[in-house]
């Protein structure tokens, strides 16, 4: 029976018309620079198997009025080739949809395996499925069910297409779609034609080079790639370059605000002769000091996260310590401001988590610092609640207050670094607008969530949750080391300590700071000097290096003094360079201990402690 009939009467002409121009499509295709992106190499796919399979079209087209041996047997291999040509080319168009969508996923492998199994399957129907050959008045004409079954695949492909269309809506008035609704439109005309007049069968070939062509034209000429390249590189490359400047302009502005004070007062100081005066200027400079250190950690903090440099170091902590702390701090920072401190943390939190609580401390105090600072009055609630399972302890903590509340219209750009609102409100609260970017990141990096739940005028909840592994071990009864009190000052008198740095200032501020523990120091403004010292003779209760020197850096002088005969004397690294993990280096690199600068009382008289062995 015949059940389809094709090519019988296709006109030569226009399949060798269509050939021609495929030819010079592909051509002019890869003598251009291409991109090589999945659907440029898709296109490519796509021209080169439209031209073999009008090729095998002609060939077929022409046998089927030849006369030669096993004619038949020709035909029907040939035809067999010809439907793969078709359905390959037609599935290779489904494929360059689904890429082009935005349910494409680069990285997944799925779609990948889908496609080659459907292939395969395609392939091994046309070879086994029956072809018939007969002679009707004087022309062969083919038929069986390989015919039915790859028209009912090609039907499948146009349908995989249409749902791909539907279910891409939102992309729909992209101009990468433009062939797709012509190739639609196409078939769909084809179809009623052939419905018309079932002998004119031969519109395929032609219709598919027109979408080829049209695709060129539109979405896949590699010129107009490469300069649609180009401009996104380029507006990029602007997009950078405006960041950093306002990141410069805003860090100015940052940086200018404490140096004024610490400049104005400075100033005032020295005209000044009232202790008392000069005592209180000189707080507020501590104070603008400290706010300018604030910065340059912000400052730090988010370029290591943004340059994906900032790494979690999960470690053993007691969280009911850290929060603790975290209490502590805040009503240091409330002051006697009129806040009520509400606080409630779970009884059940475990005794020991796994985690970075270090940077876990630094999202909380944030929260907790903003809490504090715009909020005039009424209460600030703290409260940690966990959640239990799989030896996973998920931790929710959420910082409520009774303050000024963000607009709904700042609630989207309130994690992103530099934005602060209301200035006219907060004239008077200090900020740089980067401890919420800083938060959110610090969060991110943690796998946890953060969310906002604000009124405007009637205060803020942010919540943080974060899971931490439980570490399962026994609570130490009684505190074996009781946190040491540095209140008195220090005394190490008799001792000497050698200060080496090649800023005079910094050298100052150091011999300064170590007279009040009546500590002789002698400085030197070089690794070369300090080698010298040494060589001398001279002995010390301890070296403070400075690294950052020009010719010869701390580290290497370090290390030569590490070489010499009987050197035993602590060196101590006190540097600005407070980056994360230079604490670490300088440790690993064998120095005793590390002291960042701007140098805190605190440290200090904790490695005074250590290695002069001072007391109280
Ligand atoms: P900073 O506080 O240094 O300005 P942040 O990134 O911590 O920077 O906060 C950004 C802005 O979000 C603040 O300037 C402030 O306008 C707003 N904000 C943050 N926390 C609160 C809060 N608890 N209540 C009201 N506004 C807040």
């Amino acid at each position: 029976m015949v059940i389809l009939s094709q090519i019988n009467q296709a006109p030569m002409v226009l399949n060798i018309f269509s050939l021609i121009i495929l030819i010079i499509l592909n051509v002019v295709f890869f003598s251009k620079k291409r991109l090589h992106k999945v659907e440029d190499n898709l296109y490519a796919f796509l021209i080169i198997m439209e031209s073999i399979t009008i090729s095998v079209g002609i060939v077929l087209g022409g046998l089927l009025y030849a006369t030669i041996p096993n004619k038949f047997f020709w035909i029907a291999a040939l035809n067999k080739v010809y439907l793969l040509g078709l359905i390959v080319s037609s599935s290779i168009f489904a494929y360059y949809t689904y890429c082009i969508s935005h349910l494409y996923n680069p990285k997944s492998n799925l779609h990948k395996a889908i496609y080659f199994t459907f292939l395969f399957i395609v392939l091994f129907l046309i070879i086994v499925l029956p072809v018939d050959v007969q002679e009707v008045d004087g022309i062969a004409v083919t038929s069986g069910l390989v015919l039915i079954v790859t028209s009912v695949i090609s039907i499948l492909l146009y349908i995989v297409l249409f749902l791909l269309l539907i279910v891409d809506f939102k992309n729909i008035n992209n101009k990468k779609y433009i062939p797709i609704y012509i190739l639609l439109i196409e078939s769909i005309i084809t179809t009623v034609v052939q419905m018309i007049y079932p002998d004119l069968n031969y519109f395929i070939n032609p219709s598919a080079v027109i979408t080829c062509l049209i695709m060129y034209f539109t979405i896949e000429n590699p010129d107009l790639k490469m300069i649609e390249q180009l401009n996104i590189a380029k507006s990029q490359a602007e997009k950078a370059n405006n960041a950093k400047t306002d990141f410069l302009s805003n860090m100015s502005h940052e940086i200018r605000t404490p140096l004024n004070a610490i400049d104005g007062f400075s100033q005032l100081i020295l005209e000044e002769d009232d202790i008392n005066v000069i005592k209180d200027e000189a707080r507020d400079i501590i104070e603008a000091s400290q706010n300018l250190l604030e910065i340059v950690n912000g400052i730090l903090d988010i370029s290591k996260i943004e340059a994906n440099k900032l790494e979690i170091v999960n470690t053993e902590y007691e969280p009911s310590k850290v929060f603790d702390e975290l209490v502590k701090l805040t009503k240091a920072r409330i002051g006697d401001k009129p806040l009520d401190f509400r606080i409630s943390f779970d009884k059940d939190m475990p005794d020991y988590l796994n985690g970075d609580y270090v940077r876990l401390k630094q999202i909380v105090l944030n929260l907790l610092t903003n809490a504090v600072k715009y909020t005039k009055e009424g209460f600030i609630e703290f409260k940690v609640s966990t959640v239990k399972k799989d030896g996973v302890c998920r931790l929710i903590i959420s910082v409520k207050d009774s303050g000024i509340g963000i607009k709904r219209e700042n609630i989207d750009k309130l994690f992103t670094k530099f934005e602060r609102f209301d200035l006219e409100k907060n004239m008077t609260i200090e900020g740089t607008g980067l401890g919420l970017a800083i938060t959110k990141k610090l969060v991110e990096l943690m796998n946890g969530k953060i969310v906002v739940d604000s009124v405007y005028g009637k205060g803020s909840t942010f919540t943080v949750a974060i899971d931490q592994k439980i570490v399962n071990k026994e609570k130490k009864k009684i505190e074996e080391v009781k946190d040491v009190k540095v209140t008195k000052t220090i005394i190490a008198k008799g001792k000497k300590v050698l200060i080496v740095d090649d800023n005079l200032i910094n050298l100052k501020v150091a011999a300064r700071l170590l007279s009040t523990y009546k500590i002789t120091t002698e400085e030197v403004s070089s690794g070369f000097d300090c080698l010298k010292k040494i060589e001398e003779g001279n002995t010390y209760d301890l070296i403070l290096m400075d690294d950052m020197m020009p010719k010869m850096s701390g580290m290497e002088t370090f290390k030569k003094l590490q070489e010499m005969e009987g050197f035993n004397t602590p060196v101590v690294a006190l540097t600005a360079n407070a980056i994360a993990g230079m604490k670490e280096k300088y440790l690993n690199a064998g120095f005793n201990d590390y002291i960042s600068k701007p140098i805190e009382k605190k440290e200090l008289e904790r490695v005074l402690k250590a290695y002069l062995n001072a007391k109280k």
